[in-house]
């Protein structure tokens, strides 16, 4: 029950009671539409946001009224799509690989239903639930043995816990990276419960430096690609495969941690080269990677290599709190199959189609789409197209950049004064209030909208026209 004390100020002795507004024919149909409790919790809200002085009292129709919008705005789902015109293509912040419809329908399919996560069909015993991928991960890179754990960053600390626990790991000082803020190297390996033996130089490692290293303490050699930097000039890394021969000599294993790490040879696509899994696989003997980045599927972390080493890491308590859901099982195995077709592949995977797209396509999208865009966009924006470098992201290849084109957006003047930055500040702010959020990237005083990444024109251009 609301009270209103007597010397409370006249505008709060005129605000309704919650059971007033309930009764109210308007309550009423909210109360149908969006529940009774919920348009409780949202009369209350208000009525404490009129006594705060927040909201104008108003009339029982007025509050209702901004109940309605409320629980409106309350039912649209937190996590949703956008349209990345960022330019990064596999950016993180927006959910990085678009999966192919095939993995998507396969998702589908397990979560309604019972599935056989860890159950084998032809006994009838329970099975592992890595079965469901380890052969086709195992074929599409030579491995021996797979495991896939939540994210590349848990790969790598099961690595390292299951292999190097209380013991020494040997990494060059020129790869103790930090990837994103939040995973750094040397940090890792304290939490996986490792000493990190650094060796070298930041510019310079020797295969000797490792050698000295070795010793009665260590557990594990370790490489990391240097996914967000590149050192150049004076420097040196021990010869891949001598590393490798070295460490079999001593009886140390040796991990890589490959970052991104591809499926496919992305030069034959025309695209900058990056290490592939069975090349990395050849010169270590335990690799991890992610499979959300340029594998182009779903967030998890695939570590591949030796099945000696990989059966000591499936043992570890650690996979269990690491292990994936069924979802990602699906969406992963859907996603591998497409590469047992190579040559359906560029169309098939969103990530390498987008990646390969030419910049001439692109620009005529651009082109193509500009007069639309500029009638969305009347008294608001000037609307042109420029040629713009995308970026793949997510840490792969960090210096390559891939020729495109970009829609301009230059914010018009208004009558009130408000300086350039702020117009775009403000049109970039309207963009991201669509139903289907549009996300571009600020530049001068103008926001880029790289086509690289538009497939969905209809849904795009029908987004603008809520603007
Ligand atoms: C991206 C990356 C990671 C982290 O992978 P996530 O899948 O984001 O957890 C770890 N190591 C390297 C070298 C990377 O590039």
């Amino acid at each position: 029950m609301t009270q209103v004390r007597l010397d409370a100020p006249p505008a709060l002795r005129r605000i309704p009671s919650v059971e007033r507004l309930l009764a109210h024919a308007m309550g009423l149909s909210l109360a149908a539409e969006y529940g009774r409790s919920a348009l409780t919790g949202a009369i209350r809200d208000d009525l404490a946001r009129i006594r705060a002085g927040d909201a104008p009292a108003g009339d029982e129709a007025e509050i209702l009224a901004r109940c309605g919008e409320a629980l409106a705005a309350d039912r649209q789902p937190s996590l949703r799509p956008v349209f990345n015109l960022t330019g990064t293509v596999l950016h993180t912040n927006l959910g990085r690989a678009l999966l192919p419809r095939s993995a998507a329908r396969a998702v589908e399919a397990v979560m309604v239903q019972a599935t056989n996560l860890e159950f084998d069909l032809a006994t009838g015993n329970r099975g592992e639930r890595d079965d469901h991928v380890e052969r086709l991960i195992c074929r599409l890179t030579g491995a021996e043995a797979a495991i896939v754990v939540n994210n590349n960053a848990a790969a790598v600390l099961l690595v390292l816990n299951a292999l190097a626990m209380r013991k020494e790991v040997v990494v060059s000082r020129g790869e103790l990276v930090e990837i994103g803020g939040s995973f750094r190297v040397p940090d890792v390996m304290v939490r996986a419960g490792c000493r990190l033996r650094e060796v070298g130089t930041t510019n310079r490692t020797h295969l000797r430096d490792f050698a000295e290293a070795f010793g009665p303490a260590t557990g594990l050699a370790m490489k990391v690609h240097p996914s967000n930097y590149a050192i150049t000039g004076f420097t040196a890394q021990p010869d891949p495969d001598a590393l490798h021969a070295l460490c079999r000599e001593r009886g140390v294993p040796l991990a890589e941690d490959l970052g991104s790490g591809s499926l496919i040879d992305l030069a034959a696509y025309g695209l900058p080269p990056e290490p592939t899994v069975t090349s990395a696989l050849s010169r270590a003997d335990v690799v991890t990677f992610s499979g959300d980045k340029l594998l182009g599927g779903v967030q998890c972390g695939i570590v591949a290599g030796r099945k000696d080493l990989l059966a000591r890491i499936r043992k570890s308590p650690l996979k269990r709190a690491l292990r994936v859901d069924k979802m990602t099982y699906a969406a992963l195995e859907a996603v591998l199959r497409l590469y047992l077709h190579p040559e359906r592949l560029r169309d098939e995977l969103p990530t390498l189609r987008l990646l390969t797209r030419e910049r001439a396509d692109i620009a005529a999208q651009a082109s193509r789409l500009a007069p639309a865009v500029a009638e969305r966009l009347k008294g608001r924006a000037e609307v042109s197209v420029m040629d713009t470098m995308s970026q793949i992201g997510s840490g792969a290849l960090p210096i390559e950049t891939l020729p495109s084109a970009a829609l301009v957006l230059t914010p018009i003047a208004e009558g009130r004064s408000r300086s350039a930055g702020g117009r775009c500040r403000r049109l970039a702010e309207s963009l991201r209030g669509l139903p289907t959020p549009i996300i571009g990237r600020i530049k001068d005083d103008a926001i880029l909208l790289d086509l690289r990444t538009l497939e969905d024109e209809q849904g795009f251009l029908d987004s603008l026209s809520v603007l």
